[in-house]
């Protein structure tokens, strides 16, 4: 048996947008509106209900043994015009904690993932430097309204990400690729993390804020070409560590630009690594539209469904062995998952991904927390509902649930706090889990 330190978080990961259904009022809600923008033009709608009954999926993590889950706050419910709060959404979201800790689960909570208040968004988002103050007056309300109930805290979701989709790419809102407005957004995310370590801090001095950082090791397509061993080289600064490095010591640097924030130094009481998956890189000098590389995946690679990306558990190994060697904090995995609807890969992907993480707790790094991505299918951004990435399957249409075996295996992984012997007989195992409940 492959035994998890004591007190091991272990759950899984949701954000409000994606779970909860109905969020009319931001840019993600908007922007799905949009001819072309979401694939087969889905659209979030009611989403998994969480607005209204989210205590039935706690009751389900509660009956797969988990104790911990990280959730988000949508911004654009409890400030929905500036300086306007919803006292509703704060009791709602009041009763949501207190209905986890109920369960014995643990939240952790993220204070902005991904969406933004329209009226944010209207004034430029992430590229207007008047965000900083606008989303650190709200975290300040939200330390007082749910400080209490919160002792671990992200303020902002993948903060690489939302450059890279949001400003380059352009598949998320602002749905731009300008790399001019890329690096404006840059320093005001981190500024905003920042003002929001501090917020949490003034008002709860034993707050917990640390990051969901989305990591992916970026390795040379060719390990012996010199030019892919450079570029992979450059992608791993800009996308991985130049973000932490800021909080660490105030400076940012990457062919992204350099900035000097000695308001962001120390801003990172732990270290949360969201990881998928790798990229293989080859370095191609005409396709400037895709920032000079060609994603080559492993010849002998598997694939997750619709191209996601590489299954690739080492990466995890890597990716929280490296958090740690760079900054000695705690570290937390604040997701990981697959989207696999028939659910024929992702029993072995969870397996090998915590026998990664367990070879690098046994060498020293000190992981404190699993929280797989995610409990139930839910509104997966620009793919819409075509990728499935829950333990539990959901038809949007009925909203009827159907726990996949996967979730029986990580139930059993939850509730022995390790991977026991025979633990690779999912067969006999989801059979064992199915009785147990
Ligand atoms: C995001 C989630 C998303 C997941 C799967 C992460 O980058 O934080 O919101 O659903 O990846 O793509």
């Amino acid at each position: 048996m492959k035994v998890f330190p004591s007190g091991f978080r272990w759950g899984t990961a949701t954000s409000s947008h994606q779970v909860e259904g109905h969020n009319t009022n931001n840019d993600w809600w908007l922007f799905e509106q949009q001819p072309g923008r979401i694939r087969c033009g889905h659209r979030s709608g009611a989403a998994c209900e969480w607005w209204r009954r989210a205590e039935e999926d706690f009751d389900r993590m509660r009956g797969l043994h988990q104790n911990a889950h990280r959730l988000s706050l949508e911004w654009s419910r409890l400030e929905p015009e500036p300086g306007r709060y919803d006292g509703h959404a704060v009791q709602r979201y009041r009763a949501m904690l207190r209905g986890l800790h109920d369960r014995g689960i643990e939240p952790m909570v993220t204070l902005q993932h991904f969406t933004l208040p329209l009226w944010v968004a209207r004034q430029g988002g992430w590229e207007n430097p008047r965000i900083v103050g606008w989303f650190a007056a709200y975290v300040r309300r939200c330390a007082e309204w749910f400080g209490d109930l919160v002792g671990l805290w992200v303020p902002i979701n993948e903060p690489n990400i939302v450059v890279a989709l949001g400003y380059l790419d352009g598949r998320h809102p602002p749905g731009a690729h300008n790399p001019v407005r890329a690096r404006r957004a840059v320093p005001n995310l981190l500024r905003a993390h920042a003002a929001a370590y501090h917020a949490l801090h003034d008002i709860r001095p034993d707050a917990r804020v640390g990051t969901a950082h989305n990591i992916r090791p970026f390795d040379p397509a060719r390990p012996d070409a010199p030019q892919d061993r450079w570029i992979a080289g450059v992608y791993a600064q800009a996308f991985n560590w130049m973000w932490l490095d800021a909080l660490q010591d105030g400076r940012a640097h990457s062919v992204l630009g350099h900035w000097h924030l000695p308001e962001c130094a120390g801003t990172m009481d732990f270290v949360g690594v969201n990881y998928y998956t790798r990229d293989r890189v080859r370095f191609v000098p005409w396709r400037l539209w895709a920032g000079f590389v060609r994603r080559v995946p492993a010849p002998e690679a598997e694939l997750s469904d619709g191209g996601y990306g590489e299954i690739y558990p080492e990466g995890l190994y890597r990716a929280v062995r490296e958090a740690w060697r760079r900054y000695r904090r705690p570290v937390f995995v604040t997701e990981n998952g697959l989207p696999d609807a028939d659910d024929d890969v992702r029993p072995r992907f969870i397996l090998e991904h915590l026998r990664a993480l367990h070879r690098a707790i046994a060498e020293g790094v000190d992981v404190r927390g699993y929280y797989h991505w995610s409990l139930v299918d839910n509104f997966e951004w620009a793919e819409g509902w075509t990728l499935r990435f829950g333990l539990i399957a959901l038809d949007p249409v009925t909203q009827r649930r159907t726990i996949r075996p996967s979730a029986l295996l990580y139930a059993e992984i939850c509730r022995t706090n390790g991977l026991p012997e025979g633990i690779d007989n999912v067969e006999g195992l989801s059979r064992m889990a199915t009785k147990r409940r």
